[in-house]
């Protein structure tokens, strides 16, 4: 059989205007500043805290440190209730500093973390007893493929537990919840600015924090955990995002734009071309698909692989996301029983989602994947 040729990739990284990126990194060049809170920093710092609308926005050289460092600034330790259906530095950001994650099941139509679950758990382990030293500290939620969690429950939850709450809001740059950016919830929002993000700086991320101190802290942990006078007060880390990074995010965001539009437009155009002919993740109320993926629920996992098949046969990329169930995976501690992400994990697949793809690709696409289901079921 011959090699297929992808004319549709599940991904495609975007890419500002080549000159203003160049003129950029000659003002990188002439100052001969690269790295250390840098001018350029500094003003993606700000001028995306103005387009997000947050206070508190502290730049980080990628996602996974992006939580490490929330973690560490918020004291979070011991167990954290999380979700299984994620991307794998969900987990692995947990394990890497020795807190162990819980994994709560999700909702089967939001496909988030369920907060009444949370509730029973916090409920049969907490009550009537002092917390002590490995006991739940925390709530991680991931506002998957961009679709808020119960934002407003899970803050009631924690508060009567007395712990935190954190998102992974790696898919939720664009994502608004009662018209504002959902990053304002939580004691810390996480960001996500890898090249296959939505709005991206190649390699980065940032923390959102709900409160100054935490943030001031937070800045000190990612140089190393030095204070004002250049003195190693607490134990730090290395997680400066550069100059050249910064740059990258600078222009992409001259077209944020842009991005968001086309992404929520084409994320519209899968769903009405799709609807009656295949499961999708149900929005949350008060607020709007961002079109940060595109993922569809097939009925099996057979059918999911017949679908792949015959879609990369058409040029048409697609991709596993998120597969394992993270509850799953040996190196995570598998705690935790979780039978509907398990199951959800075993049939969601992403359709190719990126700025460049047009709305007559999105018909086609559509059109062809409603030809394999038939078949299928023939
Ligand atoms: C991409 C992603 C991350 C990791 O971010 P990096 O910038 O690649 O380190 C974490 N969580 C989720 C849910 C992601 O999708």
């Amino acid at each position: 059989m011959t090699q297929s040729v992808i004319k549709y990739p599940i991904v495609k990284p975007y890419l500002p205007n080549r000159d203003m990126y160049q003129q950029s990194v000659e003002g990188i060049f002439n100052r001969n500043w690269l790295t250390n809170n840098g001018p350029l920093v500094q003003e993606l710092e700000q001028n995306l805290a103005m387009h997000l609308g947050v206070e508190h926005l502290l730049l980080v050289a990628n996602g996974t440190l992006a939580l490490q460092v929330a973690y560490a600034a918020l004291g979070i330790k011991g167990k954290v209730l999380t979700t299984p259906f994620s991307f794998a530095a969900t987990a692995s950001s947990l394990c890497w500093d020795s807190i162990e994650p819980v994994f709560i099941d999700v909702n089967e139509q939001s496909l988030n973390i369920c907060a009444q679950q949370c509730h029973d758990y916090l409920k049969n382990t907490l009550t009537h007893k002092k917390r002590e030293q490995g006991d739940v500290s925390a709530i991680l939620g991931v506002h998957v493929f961009g679709n808020p969690c119960e934002v407003e429950l899970l803050e009631k939850i924690a508060e009567q537990a007395n712990i935190k709450v954190v998102y992974d809001a790696a898919h939720a740059f664009a994502t608004k919840y009662a018209n504002r950016s959902v990053l304002h919830y939580g004691d810390a929002s996480t960001l996500s600015l890898h090249a296959t993000k939505l709005f991206h700086s190649v390699e980065g991320g940032a923390i959102i924090f709900k409160h100054k101190a935490d943030y001031d802290k937070a800045k000190q942990l990612i140089n190393f955990g030095f204070n004002s006078a250049s003195y190693p007060e607490l134990v730090g880390i290395n997680a400066k995002m550069s100059e050249f990074h910064a740059a990258m995010g600078l222009n992409v965001l001259t077209n944020v734009e842009h991005i968001t539009a086309q992404r929520a437009l084409l994320a519209a155009t899968y769903r009405a071309e799709l609807n009656g002919s295949v499961s999708m993740q149900q929005w949350q109320e008060h607020s709007d698909e961002v079109g940060a993926y595109m993922p569809i629920l097939l009925k099996t996992e057979q059918q999911l692989s017949y679908v792949m098949g015959e879609l990369l046969a058409e040029g048409i990329q697609t991709r596993r996301y998120f597969y394992p169930s993270l509850s799953t995976v040996p190196a995570y501690g598998m705690n935790g029983d979780t039978p509907i992400a398990n199951d959800i994990s075993n049939r969601v697949l992403c359709l190719p989602m990126y700025t460049d793809l047009q709305v007559n690709d999105v018909i086609h696409i559509a059109s062809v994947l409603k030809q394999v289901l038939s078949r299928y079921n023939a």
